[in-house]
């Protein structure tokens, strides 16, 4: 018998009226002959009103308690579900984190699952109930109330289906699917019929607060289809399957992080285990970090930038000071006022010249940029928060995502390829390596490449763009880029080239050189690029942390990093491509082999 899972948000729960039209998709479903698990949000803006609430009492609620407090919405939902299952005639059980039996560990309002037991849902679907259980919540080992983090539901939903082995994860919103961007932000924006799981990690990790980036992680470890679609019509929404069954646009969608804020670490040792010395104490505190950015020492000191959410920025300063200090460098004050923009797009791994397309069409809105880093399939740069709307319409103007055109029908006839991991092999895979563990797929060496670096250059708009056209006319392919800032009006860029194609590379440096007066082109020609791929890289901060840690370790220097939700890239000098790579090896072995 075929199993699905529904999970409805709160816009879809909101009113008793909503309830019951929820209600009567599950019982459709039921109609059809699946097995149905619902999983259910706090009703409306329950949530927030109950965060509010909260800061009425105490400016700073210990974590336990806001657990226990904002587990209390999903537990109104599930029961007032199962009271309009019954009043339609049908049977329903609600249940909560807990008694579904979702383990996660003691973060407290950021948990993760570590495992969840399936017997009494299969109970209770076989006696011919609806299963309607609480999104967003689990305990811990001493039965403490847990929660995932804010759109949490979502991970319940995905983490249900990947364990029940169900066929189906149907996500219900208060919008038709997945769009080009946040169709509230920006009216103009597409429905796009379908994405790859890669490019929703990256897409939600960046702001596009439509799904949880944590059930994306799940949909892809377990391959469990996701059909994103409207709680308010029948429209065929948008599919987040995996990348074979998508159209690898260049460029699918763009997002916004308006709330960042830039941390920057001046005058620290260039030396083997600064960089982890700084981001080990962050990652401690599991904040995540995203854009690192470093400078290429003039002397024997370098500086590095990073971003992290504007609300953890005080916090990552605070558990920084220190170690700045040990390290004889000094921390500046957070950069609160600044947004990350990215585009996303499973068809930039092989297309040239996207990020020169990008550049053009900020520096002809006269949008200057604080911060670029790239990675496979994204593009992020950092710009001034008065700047992110306009830059976010820009690139997602440039790259015609208002153009799109499909209504997602062709959705209505998607039949999920049979799953290649069964329930069996799921539960068997989770007892072995716990169900948001990390999962790393591969460690890979690039030794083909080299770098260059345009030192202390005046940061204007359309320095990027003209730099980066004139490479792509050279037909030199551009793999990482990396803008970091000195400071007001200064930047260097950074970025790596295949190493037959440096010296066209370093002709077009050196007329940049001319043309806008930089201080020097540094290049060296034999670098290594060591990456880690797996899921959740970015999330889970003990990746970076434990690359970092171990070519420390080993005496090996970091020169440029960039971090996605699906891999995690180092570079360090040519000679230390083996070692570099042995010791990540070692470092995540038992990762790698599970
Ligand atoms: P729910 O309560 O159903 O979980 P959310 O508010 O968490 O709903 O997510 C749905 C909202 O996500 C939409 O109303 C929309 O404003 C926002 N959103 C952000 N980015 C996107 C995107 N790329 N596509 C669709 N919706 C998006
Ligand atoms: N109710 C929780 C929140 O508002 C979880 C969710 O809706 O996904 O964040
Ligand atoms: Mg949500």
């Amino acid at each position: 018998m075929s199993l699905v899972v529904q999970k409805f948000g709160g816009t879809s729960v909101a009113n008793s009226e909503k309830i019951l039209s929820a209600a009567r998709k599950a019982v459709r479903a039921h109609q059809h002959g699946h097995q149905v698990v619902m999983v259910v949000s706090a009703m409306g803006k329950n949530t927030d009103t109950l965060v509010a609430l909260a800061a009425e009492i105490n400016e700073k609620p210990p974590a336990r308690e806001m657990d226990m407090l904002l587990s209390t919405g999903e537990q109104v939902s599930v029961a007032l579900m199962a009271m309009a299952i019954d009043s339609l005639g049908y049977k329903a059980v609600s249940l909560t984190g807990g008694q579904i039996g979702i383990k996660t560990d003691s973060s407290h309002t950021k948990a993760r699952i570590q495992s969840i037991s399936t017997d009494r849902m299969k109970e209770l679907l076989d006696e011919g109930n609806i299963v309607i259980a609480a999104g967003f919540q689990g305990i811990d080992e001493q039965f403490n109330i847990t929660t995932l983090g804010r759109g949490g539901s979502d991970t319940t939903a995905v983490a249900l289906a990947a364990v029940l082995g169900a066929d189906q994860c149907e996500i219900y919103t208060d919008v038709d699917g997945i769009y080009t961007t946040d169709p509230r932000v920006l009216p103009e924006a597409c429905l796009v019929p379908r994405v790859c799981y890669d490019e929703m990690l990256e897409l939600a990790s960046l702001g596009a607060g439509v799904m949880h980036s944590r059930s994306i992680e799940f949909g892809k470890k377990f391959n469990v289809p996701i059909h994103v679609r409207s709680s308010l019509s029948d429209a065929a929404g948008s599919l987040i399957v995996d990348d074979a069954d998508t159209a690898g646009l260049v460029v699918s969608g763009a997002a916004l992080t308006r709330d960042e804020a830039m941390i920057s670490v001046m005058d620290v040792p260039d030396v083997p285990g600064t960089i982890h010395k700084i981001f080990a104490p962050i990652a401690a505190k599991k904040i995540t970090v995203d854009m690192i950015v470093q400078n290429v020492s003039d002397d024997d000191t370098t500086s590095i930038s990073f971003t992290v959410p504007r609300d953890e920025a005080d916090e990552t300063v605070a558990v920084i000071a220190d170690v700045v200090k040990e390290l004889g460098g000094t921390l500046a004050p957070a950069n609160i006022d600044v947004s990350k923009v990215s585009a996303v797009g499973l068809g930039m791994a092989h297309e040239a010249g996207v990020a020169n397309r990008m550049f053009r069409a900020l520096a002809n809105a006269d949008i200057n940029l604080e911060i670029i880093t790239t990675s496979e399939i994204k593009i992020s740069v950092l710009v001034d928060r008065g700047n992110a709307l306009d830059a976010l319409r820009t690139i997602h103007g440039e790259f015609t995502l208002d153009k799109l055109e499909s209504d997602g029908k062709e959705n209505e006839s998607f039949v999920p390829a049979p799953r290649e991991i069964s329930a069996v092999d799921v539960i068997e895979r989770l007892q072995v390596i716990g169900m948001e563990a990390l999962t790393i797929d591969d460690i890979e060496l690039d030794d083909t490449q080299a770098r260059i670096t345009i030192c202390k250059i005046p940061n204007r708009p359309g320095l990027a763009a003209s730099l980066f056209e004139d490479i792509a006319k050279q037909g030199v392919f551009v793999d990482m880029i990396v803008q970091s800032f000195n400071n007001e009006q200064i930047a260097d860029i950074t970025f790596t080239v295949k190493r037959d194609q440096l010296q066209e590379a370093i002709s077009v440096a050196e007329k940049a050189k001319e043309t806008y007066g930089c201080e020097k082109i540094d290049y060296k020609e034999r670098i290594a690029k060591l990456s880690v791929s797996g899921i959740g890289m970015r999330s889970h901060t003990g990746v970076a942390m434990g690359s970092f840690e171990a070519l420390a370790e080993a005496g090996i220097n970091v020169e440029m990093i960039s971090t996605s939700e699906v891999r995690v890239n180092v570079v360090v000098d040519g000679d230390d491509a083996n070692r570099g790579l042995e010791c990540l090896q070692q470092k995540f072995a038992a990762e790698l082999e599970s």
